[in-house]
């Protein structure tokens, strides 16, 4: 088998660990386009290393430094720009894989946009399956492409299925509870970013680093769960298991469980997503059992990861208000990046979005985009005036 892939977000922890898989794959994976925001120094060095046919910059200035440094190195390969531009290396003929890499719900467009010109989806961007689950799926199954799971969690439970039926499945998700897991409320109202950006698992990207600390991580996974194998959300519970080995379960009919086990590291699911339906050899490390003191599970604490109920509601209500819950997470993540916000305030400015939105149940793309549009809107505004009130 030889495979040609897009990676959109290819600057990124998801996409640099692709890259290792494509190192690994002994020439069974070609790079064909790469895309990421605007680190385009990066972006360059990849392109030294694996030439693709085209690369995409979400920013435009980005992509004219890119494009200047390409000419003065004699390397011929036009970078587009914007969603628009992403969208074009996801459907370059030569790729049969797109994987999705960039964070947040950006990743929406170009998504579909590969879905529609028939590529396979290896995805990460579970943003993307949060905003829009129905219609990517709908997409999908309309256009007969797999959709593969890269987070790990879905790529274990993927693993799992193979050869069972999963409408006779409960899918049991685990969750590494993050640096604040034993933090009273109290304690977690003054976490810094920094605090926050020390997960005990796992190296990844800011956002998705601050929403595994606020067990938000967990609540898009539920949700990312429910659309991948299409499952109830009553079939599906959130387990914290601190030592992060098993990556998740299935209870099958009979009472029987399986799960999937492995150190944290993402080149596994990444490589089983580009792999698939194949299972090839791996160099990365591997787990000694022998070494592991205990494996622990327990139900979440809901009151002080109040993101992860947040979620779930979302979810489970449907229509517009997923897409509203993800976006005002996304600006409040932002914002506590940035130190504008404290982390408990994640929560409330999430629920205030929530509160104020007027709901749609059966949205199209545009009315996805908008109530997106409409969340970002309103938790900046709440942001700009809660540090009014506190100044
Ligand atoms: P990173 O922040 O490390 O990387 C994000 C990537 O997206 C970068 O390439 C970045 O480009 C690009 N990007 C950011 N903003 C934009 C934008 N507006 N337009 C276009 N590209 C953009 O994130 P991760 O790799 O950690 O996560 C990526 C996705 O994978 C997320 O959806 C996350 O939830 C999911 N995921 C990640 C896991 C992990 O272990 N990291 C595990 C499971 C899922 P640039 O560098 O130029 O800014
Ligand atoms: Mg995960």
């Amino acid at each position: 088998m030889k495979k040609g892939i897009a990676i959109l977000g290819s600057t990124g922890s998801i996409g640099r660990q692709t890259l290792e898989v494509v190192d690994r794959s002994e020439g069974r994976l070609t790079v064909q386009a790469l895309a990421a925001g605007s680190n385009w120094k990066e972006l360059l060095g990849q392109i030294e290393i694996y030439r693709p046919r085209l690369v995409a910059m979400m920013d435009t200035e980005a992509a004219e430094r890119l494009d200047e440094a390409l000419r003065e190195r004699e390397l011929p390969i036009p970078v587009v720009t914007g969603e628009k531009g992403l969208a074009e290396a996801a459907c370059l003929p030569e790729v049969d894989t797109v994987v999705t890499a960039v964070s947040g719900a950006i990743g929406l467009g170009p998504t579909m946009a590969a879905i529609e010109a028939g590529k396979e989806i290896a995805l990460a961007n579970k943003e993307t399956l949060v905003a829009a689950g129905p219609l990517v799926m709908a997409a999908a199954r309309r256009r007969e492409v797999a959709i593969l799971p890269v987070d790990s969690e879905h790529s274990a439970i993927f693993q799992c299925l193979q050869g069972q039926d999963r409408r006779l499945a409960r899918l049991l998700l685990t969750a590494s509870g993050g640096p604040f897991r034993d933090k009273s409320l109290e304690e977690l109202r003054r976490v810094t970013p920094e605090d926050a950006l020390r997960h005990p698992n796992w190296r990844m990207g800011p956002k998705i680093t601050i929403d595994s600390a606020s067990l938000m991580n967990k609540g898009l996974e539920v949700i990312e769960a429910r659309w991948l194998f299409d499952i109830d959300f009553d079939d599906i519970e959130v387990l914290v298991h601190p030592q992060s080995i098993v990556h998740s379960m299935v209870e099958l009919a009979d009472g029987s469980i399986l799960g999937q086990m492995g150190l944290p590291d993402m080149r596994l699911p990444i490589q089983y997503a580009l792999s698939y339906p194949e299972r090839w050899q791996s160099g990365w490390p591997r787990l000694d059992l022998t070494q592991m003191a205990a494996l622990t599970f327990r139900r979440p604490d809901l009151e002080r990861f109040p993101s992860l109920e947040l979620a779930l509601t979302a979810g489970r209500t449907g229509g517009t208000l997923p897409a509203v819950m993800n976006a005002a997470n996304e600006v409040a993540v932002h914002a506590f990046l940035d130190r504008r916000i404290g982390f408990m305030d994640i929560p409330r400015i999430v629920r205030e979005a929530m509160e104020a939105h007027e709901w749609r149940q059966e949205p199209d793309l545009p009315g996805i985009r908008r109530a997106d549009e409409w969340a970002r809107r309103f938790a900046a505004e709440r942001i700009g005036k809660g540090r009014e009130v506190s100044a």
